[in-house]
Order: C-alpha cells, then sequence, then structure tokens
C-alpha cells in the first residue's frame, strides 16, 4: 500500500456500536463488567482505552511495526525506555541530542546508576568504539535536533545486534513519511508525537512503535504500571492529524528546499544545516535511509553574534518565535536559550551548538511569503 493511503487508513475501523467513521473520543475512566473478570477487554482506562487502541494501531501501521504505545509526552515514551535498563547498565548516546532527552538522561537516569557515553554518530566507529559488555541501549537521533546531522542507521544496529544491545531510534524529525528505522532494523522507534504527528501545536503526546512481542508485553507493563498514559482526546487529536501527515508532510518538504537553498544563496547568512545538500557530510546516508528532507532546517549569520540572531529572531512576523516544530505554521527557535538550554553551554559549543545558532520549522505556508518574512528580518 502507498504512503497516502496507509497514513489516511491506519487504525481505523468504524466504530463497532455506531460505525462512526471516526474514532470515537472514549472519555471514560472505567468499563462495567458483567461478572467479576468477564469483560469486553477493557477494564479500566489507564491500561486501555478504544480512542488510545485505534492510535497505537495507527502508530504501528505507520511504521511498519508491529505493536504501537502511546505515552503523555515524547519524554515519558523515552523514559519508558530507559525503565527497560537496571543500575549498571550503559547507554550509548548521540552528542547532539534533543535537551530533554540530555537532561532525563543525566539528571534523572544518571543518579539512579546508569551511564551515558555521547559519542559524535557522524561516524559510526565512534559507537562501535565505545561499546563494552554493559552496553544495553544505542539511542539514535538521525537527522539530530538542531544540527541535522545524519547517523547511519543500519550499520548502528549491526553494532547493536552484535554487542546485544537494543538499539532506539528518535525519528521525530523526520516522521514516518520520510523514514522508518524498524525497515533498517531498529528494536524501537520514538517519536514525540506532538510535532509532526499531531500536526497541528495542539497535544502533547509520545509513541513508542516495536516489532518483537516481548518487548511490547515489558514496554506496555511499564506503560501501564508506570501511568504516563495519554488522554482520549490527545489520542484522537493524533489520530486525526496522521490522517493528513503525508499532504503536510510533502509541502514541508518543498517549502524546506526552496528556503534551505535561498539561506545558502544569501550573503548575510553564514552556515546552513539541512540534510538535503548534496555537499552535506550526511547526505549520501541520508539519501540511502530517508525519502525525502523535511523543513527543518539551522542556520547562522555570518556577523555571527548573538546580538544580530535575537534581532532576526525576535522581528520575524509569520515565523513565531517559540519552541517545539512540526506544526503547519513555521516557527523560528533559538536552541542556545530555548530548546537547548538544558545542555551544559561548553557541551554545546563543543558539539558545534554556537550561541548564534537560529533554528526554522519550516511550516506549510506559502514558501514565497516565508522567504519575504526571512529577507526583511535578516536584511534590517
Ligand atoms: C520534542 C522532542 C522530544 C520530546 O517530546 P515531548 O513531546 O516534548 O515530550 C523528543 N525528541 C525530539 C527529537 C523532540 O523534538
Amino acid at each position: 500500500m502507498k504512503l497516502a493511503t496507509k497514513f489516511i487508513h491506519a487504525g481505523s475501523e468504524p466504530d463497532p456500536s455506531t460505525g462512526a467513521i471516526m474514532t470515537p473520543i472514549y472519555q471514560t475512566s472505567t468499563y462495567v463488567q458483567e461478572a467479576p473478570g468477564k469483560n469486553k477487554g477493557f477494564e479500566y482506562a489507564r491500561s486501555q482505552n478504544p480512542t488510545r487502541k485505534a492510535l497505537e494501531e495507527a502508530f504501528a501501521v505507520i511504521e511498519n511495526g508491529k505493536h504501537g504505545l502511546a505515552f503523555s509526552s515524547g519524554v515519558a515514551a523515552t523514559d519508558a525506555v530507559l525503565k527497560l535498563l537496571v543500575p549498571g547498565d550503559e547507554v550509548i548516546a548521540g552528542n547532539d541530542l534533543y535537551g530533554g532527552t540530555y537532561r532525563l538522561f543525566t539528571k534523572i537516569y544518571e543518579k539512579i546508576g546508569i551511564r551515558f557515553i555521547f559519542v559524535d554518530m557522524t561516524d559510526v566507529n565512534n559507537i562501535s568504539k565505545a561499546v563494552t559488555p554493559k552496553t544495553k541501549l544505542i539511542w539514535v537521533e538521525t537527522p539530530t535536533n538542531p544540527l541535522l546531522n545524519i547517523t547511519d542507521i543500519a550499520a548502528t544496529v549491526a553494532i547493536g545486534k552484535a554487542a546485544k544491545a537494543l538499539v532506539c531510534v528518535d525519528n521525530t524529525f523526520a516522521s514516518p513519511y520520510l523514514q522508518n528505522p524498524l525497515d533498517f532494523g531498529a528494536d524501537i522507534v520514538l517519536h514525540s508525537a506532538t510535532k509532526y504527528l499531531g500536526g497541528h501545536s495542539d497535544v502533547i503526546q509520545g509513541a513508542l512503535i516495536m516489532n518483537d512481542d516481548s518487548l511490547r508485553e515489558q514496554l506496555y507493563f511499564i506503560q501501564k504500571s508506570c501511568g504516563a498514559v495519554p488522554g482520549p482526546q490527545d489520542c484522537f487529536l493524533v489520530l486525526r492529524g496522521i490522517k493528513t501527515l503525508h499532504v503536510r508532510m510533502q509541502r514541508h518538504c518543498e517549502n524546506g528546499i526552496k528556503i534551505a537553498h535561498w539561506l545558502r544563496n544569501h550573503p548575510k547568512v553564514g552556515k546552513v544545516y539541512w540534510c538535503g545538500f548534496e555537499d552535506h557530510p550526511g547526505y549520501a546516508i541520508a539519501s540511502k535511509q530517508m525519502r525525502g528532507f523535511g523543513g527543518m532546517i539551522s542556520f547562522t549569520l555570518k556577523d555571527d553574534s548573538v546580538a544580530t540572531a535575537t534581532k532576526v529572531l525576535s522581528s520575524t512576523k509569520l515565523f513565531s518565535l517559540a519552541e517545539s516544530l512540526g506544526g503547519v505554521e513555521s516557527l523560528i527557535n533559538h536552541p542556545a536559550s530555548m530548546t537547548h538550554a538544558s545542555i551544559p553551554r561548553e557541551e554545546r559549543v563543543k558539539n558545534g551548538l554556537s550561541d548564534s545558532l537560529i533554528r526554522l520549522s519550516v511550516g506549510i505556508e506559502d514558501a514565497d511569503d516565508l522567504i519575504e518574512d526571512l529577507r526583511k528580518a535578516i536584511e534590517q
């Protein structure tokens, strides 16, 4: 089945009680049982909810996986994966991660005895070198946030298999429209559904998708035992979002191409980070594992000062200054003070995230209007 058809029909079955084409919002905490232990498969809404069930099936379908699980946020989904580990275990992670992931790893899990080794994953040899008998999880983000670095998923999976470590890929930036890590052998795919899956900046949610039955059982046990589940209304919103993911992503990609090239040719712009440039160091790998390059672009100005960057950040009109990404409307963000402020400055700068870096989440408005907005802000 082609992507467009798949995204529209994923997880959608007419409601058995009425035939409603959209899965209803089952706003209930519990379900009436006929006799003790005799129920319709639903006992208590932390463990099961029909709206969530439809969404979890949709997650599995769009990522070519067998099982999906929904969480109350992207970081709650990350947290669930980390709960598979025990003190003494080691995790190899990229050195250019979403700030909230880095904070969860270093501020919550490090103190309970899990060790994190951060490496530059643009070269998978750095991953092999960090493997020890204690390595239990390899955490990959590709493309990375905000520098758009690329990691070879298939090569990482080969290292993970040899080390008997799970490989989890945060696929938030690419979305399932552009990349399906399970197809390359990853064990778990993670999404902040807050971003492209929801797509309308109106919900916080996370997703995990996997093929292995026992891994699903362990993660479902964590989901219901720890309770970070999304409410049914949020599940409905993401189910609806997924139906238009393909058309939104097509436009995000088209606008991304135009804006990345426009920025690169602008005399006041310094470096442009976008994995669709043929001279991007990860281009060959990105072309192998992605179907397009998306609408996430970061850049610096030639006048590489925080003051000038701040002026640009505060003067766009269509690009709203806000954290988050992946919605229909364009956003502009200052990673150093916003999304990535939880990473110590020294660590950030060492990995190439300068204080003057500007990140764009290119929305699906008209590209000419977006370019005009950027032109005015940059040329003022
Ligand atoms: C936003 C984001 C997360 C965290 O998701 P929330 O829904 O905000 O909890 C994780 N990874 C990436 C790449 C993100 O952009």
